[in-house]
């Protein structure tokens, strides 16, 4: 194992556990850099920080595996690391009425670049770095011999020659034929691992649709915006809406919402799909007088749609300000980001500034963010991205 050094600036971060390694943080980074190489660290003063692994992410480029210095890291420390998080989730392979969810969540449950996903007996590995990939064979040798796993499936989330590659593919195991239907608090989503870098589910969503689902559905008119594959129409539907509308401009998203409502045995009749621009949608919905009960923003962090962009973490008061133009009183909004970019408190604040602008009260009434199969660190609060409020529109003031 070789050693590596903190350029002096970084020995009170890494000293603090910081998880993540900065490129501008190690002394003679381009000498030492290869990919997968296992690295001991200390501070500018040569004070043992940590051991970790070399490997080249969006972020970053390697993670710290432990802060202990007894600690080996070897096959046993990855199978360790694997054993602990599959006990940390008795809970869910014990629950009947819901089987998928994360398994291992990277650096929270000590190994940075690696998430693996729980579909009813089938993984999916997410590799974000040619350098945890290489550790590939010890990983997949261990999984492959616990009974309760069928088939493994990857996607290889890395950069090679500049490119982003998500090629997917079959692991090891038992091929099976997607999509595979898996159950979520009773509810049946169809789930791709195979397809393209999403898998017609978000995981981390879970208890948000559980909510929906529960309390603001029943008698409702639900619209969905940024809807994907539908999972909240879905959910809002076995929740006894009155309809729902679902929007999204992918023109994968009408197949693949038909799909899920007819896995759950839901007609469409009262659930409409539409394949457009969510702000054309608004505008429609403000011409004709269609208002809405409930409203699910979901936004991607980043989208481009003709020669219009939206940034999350500039552009979300517009999207709310759309949202409350056609929301009845009293009725719900949901306002999700996964924008590392925008903070909760930036979030709240341009909840206020939109209800402001708009010249209505509103409550915040319930907030979410990432449940407990995806953990992340104190020290590494960057990796808690998910931020969801509940709010309950008032009156005009
Ligand atoms: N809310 C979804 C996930 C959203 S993923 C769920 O819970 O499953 C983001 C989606 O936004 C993508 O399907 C993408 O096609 C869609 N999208 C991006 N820009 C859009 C726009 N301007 N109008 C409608 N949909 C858009």
């Amino acid at each position: 194992m070789i050693n590596i050094k903190l350029q002096s600036r970084f020995d009170k971060k890494y000293s603090n556990n910081f998880p993540l390694i900065l490129k501008e943080s190690i002394v003679n980074l381009e000498e030492n850099f290869i990919e997968g190489r296992l690295f001991s660290l200390s501070n500018s003063k040569g004070k043992f920080i940590g051991y970790g692994y070399f490997g080249k992410q969006n972020k970053g480029v390697g993670w710290i595996l432990s802060f202990d210095k007894k600690q080996k890291i070897n096959d046993t420390f990855f199978h360790n690391k694997i054993n602990l998080a599959i006990d940390k989730r008795s809970d869910f392979f014990k629950n009947k009425s819901t089987n998928a969810f994360r398994l291992l969540n990277g650096e929270g449950d000590g190994i940075g670049g690696l998430t693996i996903d729980y579909f009813d007996g089938y993984l999916l590995i997410n590799w974000y770095s040619k350098g945890i990939y290489s550790f590939k064979n010890i990983i997949f040798k261990f999984l492959n011999k616990k009974d309760f796993i069928k088939g493994i499936y990857q996607k290889k989330r890395f950069v090679l020659g500049g490119k982003c590659i998500q090629e997917d593919s079959f692991g090891c195991g038992k091929p099976v034929d997607f999509p595979i239907i898996i159950k979520e608090n009773g509810v049946n989503f169809a789930i791709n691992l195979n397809d393209g870098a999403m898998v017609g589910l978000f995981l981390d969503q879970r208890e948000v649709r559980k909510s929906l689902m529960k309390r603001y559905s029943n008698h409702k008119n639900v619209l969905n915006t940024f809807s994907y594959t539908g999972a909240f129409s879905v959910c809002a539907a076995i929740g006894k809406s009155q309809k729902t509308t679902s929007i999204d401009l992918a023109k994968r998203s009408f197949p693949k919402t038909k799909e899920q409502f007819e896995i759950n045995n839901i007609t469409l009749e009262n659930n409409e799909i539409i394949v457009e621009d969510v702000f054309n949608y608004f505008k429609f919905a403000r011409r004709k007088e269609i208002k809405f009960d409930t409203i699910i923003l979901d936004p991607p962090s980043f989208a481009q749609f003709k020669k219009k962009r939206f940034v999350a973490s500039k552009d979300y008061k517009k999207l709310l300000i759309e949202a409350i133009s056609i929301i009845k009183r009293n009725g719900v909004i949901i306002a999700s980001t996964n924008s590392s970019l925008l903070e909760m408190r930036t979030f709240k604040l341009f909840v206020k500034e939109a209800f402001y602008d708009s010249k209505y009260d509103y409550k915040i009434i319930e907030e979410y963010s990432l449940p407990t199969d995806f953990p992340s660190l104190k020290e590494f609060p960057e990796s808690n991205y998910l931020k969801i409020l509940f709010i309950r529109v008032g009156n005009i003031q």
